[in-house]
């Protein structure tokens, strides 16, 4: 089958095309490297079946007449300190460059996931999460260009649904991690990593007692996949539920690196939620899809790909 995937050249992209590629299809990646990396894409290009297009979602998909299958759309920035450099790139990027997408997805007949996340359940006063919880977003604070963003996304893609029978998946990915995760992007799992290699002092920020829920990369691209090749035209969770707090994150990390870094404690960023996990009932129910690989055992990968030189 012939595939896009937006944001090919980001950390979650990557490794999709990867599996795509692997699978024997023919992967069409789209970025405009706002966070992603030429590396990825070099590496991508080595592999048959892979062609790159260097582009803004903003902007309409060039159309070149040729038959598409699937669209992956993942284009948009994820780690906080990035989505909220430039909101208004942000904002434009989940309305309008989900828009494009979804109105390409249109003219080809193709299906379509949307790459959602669990901030769409803001800070949540429901824990876990399941899909018919609403949400508890703030609307004008610093996480809002992303959660609303991801918001309108959501909505736009059910529109398409409803209106031009574009057939939609929607997928609420909660935090994911692992290699080729972008070293300078400023997410929890790569700074507290390379930190405890380098033996700098780890960052934690609040008292390091918030929660979130990891899911190491192969776990989630199978997820993605299984969820788009299924009926599922509804939201769904993909996370693991294997819920711990910063300071547990911390503690397993530098005993697998045998660092002895200290912590050091800064002020909790604004919104920041205070817990995080999925339910996943819908998944394993439906793509009979759960996590395979425990934190310990992600961690370990993560760290073995960082220890290696750049
Ligand atoms: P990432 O930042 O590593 O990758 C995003 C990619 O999109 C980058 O390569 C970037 O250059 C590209 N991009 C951004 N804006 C673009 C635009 N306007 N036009 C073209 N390309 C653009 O992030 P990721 O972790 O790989 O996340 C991928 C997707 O999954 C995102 O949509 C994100 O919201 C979603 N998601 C990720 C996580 C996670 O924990 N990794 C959690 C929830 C949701
Ligand atoms: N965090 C931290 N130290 C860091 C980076 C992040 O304590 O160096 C915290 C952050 O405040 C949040 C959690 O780790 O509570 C996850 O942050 P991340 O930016 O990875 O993703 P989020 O889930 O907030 O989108």
């Amino acid at each position: 089958m012939r595939i896009i995937v937006t944001g090919a050249a980001g950390f979650i992209g990557y490794h999709l095309c990867l599996t795509l590629l692997h699978a024997g299809h023919e992967v069409i990646g789209i970025d405009n490297f706002y966070t992603g990396s030429k590396g990825n894409i070099e590496e991508l290009g080595k592999l048959p079946g892979f062609q790159f297009i260097e582009s803004d979602v903003r902007h309409e998909i060039d159309d070149d007449g040729s038959s598409i299958g699937q669209i992956y759309h993942l284009a948009c920035p994820a780690s906080p300190v990035y989505y909220q450099k430039d909101p208004l790139f942000t904002l434009d990027t989940c309305y309008l460059g989900t828009r494009n997408v979804l109105e390409f997805a249109r003219k080809k007949s193709a299906g379509v996931l949307i790459a959602s996340t669990s901030e769409i359940y803001g800070d949540p006063d429901v824990h876990p999460q399941e899909e018919m919880y609403r949400g508890r977003v703030n609307t004008w604070g610093p996480r809002s260009c992303y959660d609303e963003g991801k918001r309108i996304a959501e909505s736009l893609a059910f529109e398409y649904q409803n209106c031009f029978s574009v057939k939609v998946r929607v997928a609420r990915i909660f935090n994911t991690y692992g290699p080729n995760m972008n070293r300078a992007d400023g997410r929890v799992m790569t700074n507290l990593i390379l930190s405890a290699l380098q033996k700098k002092p780890m960052t934690i920020y609040g008292t390091g007692r918030q929660t979130r829920s990891f899911c190491f990369i192969s776990d989630q691209i199978e997820g993605l996949i299984q969820l788009m090749n299924s009926s599922c035209n509804f939201p769904v969770n993909l996370g693991n539920p294997e819920e711990v707090s910063i300071l547990e994150v911390a503690h397993i990390i530098k005993e697998l690196t045998h660092s002895d870094s200290s912590y050091e404690f800064y002020p909790l960023p604004v919104d920041d939620p205070r817990m995080r996990c999925p339910d996943i009932t819908r998944a394993k129910q439906l793509l009979q899809w759960s996590p395979q690989v425990s934190l310990r055992q992600g961690l370990e990968k993560m760290i073995r790909y960082y220890e290696q030189p750049l």
